[in-house]
């Protein structure tokens, strides 16, 4: 009987755990491609911007590329857009995606998302005349940002009298402003202040300090339920963390030798320890 119930209780057991199916990890087609590819902006200054050698470079560009080298591969880089990037992660095209990416709760359902890497509140960035300085000031007036970006839905919230019109890009978006098609561009303070510190005229924008709506953590935007390659990819954020290159990049691109002058101490962006 005791032998019987053993038997039956083995046949239960592996009936309820299916055998396991292995699915091949990114991480193994990384390793074995010698590669990792990565999706990029072209269209956000210090982040992932062109250059007039065609080169695509930034923050989040040394970011991903740093990965890859701790992950010991190369890089190839794919443009993506605030619109494009979650598809491309989805149908298996891009390994990953370093792209101004804000993790949102609701883009969990989509895509997997590595540990924050970044920190940005949101904002608006105004013509300095147009006297906007908070979101009450923007009932009913007219704010663009890109196609794709969590700002749309944020903004709108924080003021639901604003109109929201998005385009294809931030400079997109900028020429409107500039041209008084739009009154202001939402979107992170990041890319606002960095397409304020690129422009030909900087002072001729303001980003209002007390219009702030939202916003939150950057992190790398991965392929649903892989967790191999997930934690191969934090391991390699840890060790960029842990051994200053995460430092040395932000310092380039961000801190004060930067075009934006942002101190680490004032980025608002908080390095967690992981032992
Ligand atoms: N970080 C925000 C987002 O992920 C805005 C920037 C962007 O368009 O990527 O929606």
């Amino acid at each position: 009987m005791r032998v019987l119930m053993i038997a039956l209780v083995g046949f239960l057991m592996s009936a309820a755990v299916p055998a396991a199916v292995h699915a091949e990890s990114v991480l193994e087609k990384v390793k074995s491609r010698g590669k990792v590819i990565a999706g990029v902006r072209k269209d956000v200054p210090n982040f992932g911007m062109t250059t007039e050698q065609g080169e695509i470079v930034g923050f989040d560009v040394d970011i991903a590329k740093a990965v890859a080298k701790k992950l010991g591969v190369g890089i190839e880089l794919v443009p993506v857009t605030s619109a494009t990037r979650t598809a491309l992660i989805q149908q298996g095209r891009i390994d990953l995606v370093a792209a101004t990416m804000t993790h949102y709760r609701k883009r969990d359902d989509a895509v997997d998302f590595s540990i924050g890497y970044f920190y940005s509140p949101q904002t608006l960035l105004v013509r300095a005349e147009s006297g906007i300085k908070t979101l009450d000031d923007m009932a009913g007036k007219k704010a663009g940002t890109a196609i794709g970006a969590g700002a749309a839905e944020n903004m709108k919230k924080a003021q639901p009298k604003l109109t929201v019109q998005t385009f294809e890009s931030y400079p997109a978006s900028f020429l409107a402003l500039q041209q008084g098609l739009i009154d202001a561009i939402g979107t992170d303070i990041i890319i606002l202040a960095s397409l304020r510190a690129n422009a030909k005229n900087p002072d001729d924008f303001a980003l209002p300090p007390t219009a702030t709506y939202g916003g939150g953590e950057y992190a790398l935007g991965l392929p649903e339920n892989d967790s191999d390659w997930r934690d191969a990819v934090n391991h390699a954020l840890m060790d960029i963390w842990k051994d200053g290159t995460w430092r040395e990049i932000y310092e380039k691109w961000i801190g004060p030798k930067s075009k934006l002058k942002i101190k680490f101490e004032e980025s608002g962006f908080k390095m967690h320890t992981y032992n």
